[in-house]
């Protein structure tokens, strides 16, 4: 029978999560999605130097933000708690303490000064195997009691059983992969000042919790065949694993700080989607078919198999992932956009107060201009920054102006465009009609085109961006357009 799918996020709360932690939990996520399973998640907080609770708060904030909902774990709890590994500590005692009373684990007192002055013997010597000496395995059981009462340091060794031959991992990802267990060592499984090894309080917890699939990063890998040994003693069932590959900066090397931002926040500060973000790391390492690169989130959580996760490192590409968030921007549902992007966006910027009230199908006209012209979120506010205000407060771009409003035909372009536009009625107030009564423009005035339209846009608009001209000025009303163009004429001929 196969085992329920139960499969668990467990980060270490030393840090933000980055976006190799990310990309592991949208794995486990969708994997457990796309098998009817479970999603569990844990904080691996063993290291209480490192650990802060700061930290957990701004990963479970983090992956909430992502839209990765767990089904057991911090603040949901569930069947198989606690889920914070600082407060399962008991739970690994017990473990080791069984191992001990079984004799696959035994207490080593040796002194740093004694491991070093073992290695450097067996250095001396040209033994091909220079680990722990395992001079504590045979200790007398009472002598190892007695010294522990007496209160002597010790830690506690896992005794990786002699001729186990070679552990064989058959990884889902890299497929089958071989460690000699004699490298192993008899390992530390609990340390001296009494707080588990990474290596086994993770076993004592994927086994405890039933998990069914490790799918985490690669740099994981060497640790697994202690892992197994760990399973082994425990007499519990080995997951599968898949480790997957290292994401790389466009130079080759390991992602970090170096190639920009690298936390979850700092992206969604930036105003990316989670949609898009989710998207983007999931194709780092692993592809639906091969070409396609958009795929919701319902594609990804219906469809994911670990068959389809490359074996080779993929590169972070910035320049992607900002096409694939204007893409997402681009295919939202008006309404969406308008909601969640352009009125946030504008309130941000101090545009509109926060209960402006605007005539719905006037600002879905508007929202049809700028979502084409939104890549992020604070693009929105700047394209359509002209249409939100009036020919009194219309920023006027610098840069724009110097180009537009400056030299000695703007004032008859204007004066010309302030006829043209007044003599039409309101029942011509449309985009097209605007466009067609201007185009006679620079032939009337025997004027370059490219000369007439940018000084009507700026006057019109205040810079050189903004959408589309007959648009705009059909959005802005009549009044407000005969004004700006008023207000445009003053200050050309003040720079004139
Ligand atoms: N806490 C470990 C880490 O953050 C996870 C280990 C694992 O997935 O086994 O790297």
């Amino acid at each position: 029978m196969t085992r329920p799918v139960r499969v668990r996020f467990a980060p270490s709360p030393t840090g933000k999560l980055h976006i190799g932690g990310a990309r592991t939990a949208i794995y486990n996520w969708a994997f457990a999605r796309a098998h009817g399973g479970s999603f569990i998640l844990r904080i691996d907080d063993t290291d209480p130097t490192r650990s802060t609770d700061e930290n957990t708060q701004i990963i479970l904030r983090a992956l909430r933000w992502l839209g990765l909902d767990w089904d057991e774990g911090p603040e949901i709890g569930g069947a198989y708690g606690p889920y914070a590994q600082t407060d399962r500590v008991e739970l690994y005692r017990e473990a080791a303490e069984r191992l001990m009373a079984e004799g696959k684990a035994y207490p080593c007192f040796c002194t740093p000064e004694m491991l070093e002055a073992d290695r450097a013997a067996a250095r001396a010597r040209k033994d091909p195997y220079q680990g722990y000496q395992r001079r504590c395995r045979c200790l007398d059981a009472a002598e190892a009691k007695a010294r522990i009462a007496a209160g002597e340091p010790y830690v506690i060794r896992i005794k990786v059983p002699e001729n186990r031959g070679d552990v064989v991992i058959p990884d889902a990802v890299h497929g089958e992969v071989r460690f000699d267990a004699k490298e192993l060592d008899d390992f530390v499984i609990f340390r001296s000042d009494g707080t588990p090894t990474y290596n086994f309080a993770t076993v004592c917890d994927d086994a405890l919790m039933n998990i069914s699939h490790v799918i985490r990063g690669d740099d994981h890998l060497s640790n697994t065949p202690r892992q197994v040994i760990v399973y082994e003693a425990l007499g519990a069932e080995v997951p599968v694993f898949a480790h997957i590959s290292m994401i790389l900066g466009a130079d080759g090397k390991k992602l970090s700080k170096r190639h920009g931002a690298t936390s979850v926040e700092e992206y969604r500060d930036q105003g990316y989607l989670a949609d898009a973000f989710v998207n983007y790391l999931a194709l780092l390492g692993w592809s639906l078919d091969g070409d396609t690169t958009l795929i919701p989130r319902e594609v990804l959580a219906r469809e994911f198999s670990l068959s389809r996760i490359s074996k080779n490192p993929a590169t972070f590409d910035p320049k992607k992932l900002d096409w694939m968030n204007a893409e997402y921007i681009k295919s939202m549902d008006t309404q969406a956009f308008i909601q969640s992007i352009l009125l946030p966006q504008l309130q941000a910027s101090a545009l509109i107060s926060s209960d402006a009230q605007f005539d719905s199908s006037w600002l879905a006209r508007v929202a049809a201009l700028v979502q084409p012209r939104t890549k992020m979120p604070a693009d929105a506010a700047v394209v359509a920054a002209p249409l939100f205000q009036d020919a009194e407060h219309l920023s006027m771009d610098e840069a724009s102006v110097a180009k537009g409003l400056t030299g000695d035909t703007v004032g008859l372009v204007l004066h010309r465009a302030q006829e043209i536009l007044s003599s039409l009625d309101n029942d011509n107030w449309h985009a097209q009609a605007l466009d067609t009564a201007l185009e006679v423009l620079p032939e009337e005035l025997e004027l370059k085109k490219r000369l007439v339209f940018q000084t009507i846009r700026v006057a019109l608009c205040g810079n050189l961006v903004s959408p589309p001209l007959g648009e705009s000025i059909e959005l802005v009303g009549k009044d407000d357009a005969l004004a700006r163009i008023t207000r445009a004429i003053a200050l050309a001929e003040q720079l004139n």
